[in-house]
């Protein structure tokens, strides 16, 4: 099974493939992990790819797509994996096409979490994070028993910069122009589907496991 989730960041992405991974026992591939990742193990990418992280640019694709190559070619990917945060673009996604079809692989199944900009700044906005432990809350859907404490260890709580409501709809505007390309080139392939991503998190995994089974 081969999945690739779409969605902009705070769609509950993360989450859902999180489910999916439990369920088909396949690696859940986020290329921010794997860039770490190659970056720490100083892979000859991972370098090249710190060349332009330290420099404050994007990376670029051929190196980008490089690093997903050398992912999916390990043995854990080899009964399937899901893709979070790639291809973020068509040339990515052919690139993608290409190397699986060098794998005599494909991709089955494309899950778009749908969800707009006001449901996304409801819920991020609302979040805030423990200085010192990292627990996650929520104002409203998961508050902590004492506002502006940590349940855990009694720390400080903040709110991230990049949920603050100017940066949230700034990803989301950036998402939506490179977005809608991608969906028109994996509508095409018939295997692709939109879900409600701002329904309850045990529908919307619900959703996506039956769509999986009938695939
Ligand atoms: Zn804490």
């Amino acid at each position: 099974m081969r999945l690739i989730m779409l969605g902009p960041p705070g769609a509950g992405k993360g989450t859902q493939a999180k489910i999916i991974t439990e369920r088909y026992g396949i690696p859940q591939i986020s290329t921010g992990d794997i860039l770490r990742q190659a970056i720490k193990d100083k892979t000859p990418l991972g370098e090249k790819a710190k060349r332009y992280m330290d420099a404050g640019d994007l990376v670029p694709d051929d190196v980008v797509i490089g690093i997903i190559n050398e992912r999916i070619s390990q043995p854990d990917c080899a009964g399937g994996f899901i893709l979070d945060g790639f291809p973020r673009t068509v040339a990515q996604a052919e690139a993608l096409c290409e190397s699986l079809g060098l794998m005599d692989a494909q991709i089955d199944f494309v899950v778009d979490l749908n969800v707009d900009a006001k449901f996304l700044l409801a819920r991020l906005t609302g979040r805030r994070v423990c200085r010192n432990c990292g627990q996650m809350y929520h104002v409203e859907m998961n508050p902590p028993r004492s506002s502006g404490v940590c349940d855990k260890c009694g720390g400080e709580l903040y709110q991230r910069d990049d949920d603050r409501e100017e940066t949230i709809l700034r990803r989301f505007d950036v998402y939506s122009q490179q977005a809608q390309a991608l969906k028109t080139f994996y509508e095409a392939s018939g295997r692709y589907k939109v879900f409600d991503g701002a329904a309850p998190i045990a529908e919307v995994s619900v959703q996506i496991l039956s769509a999986l089974e009938g695939r």
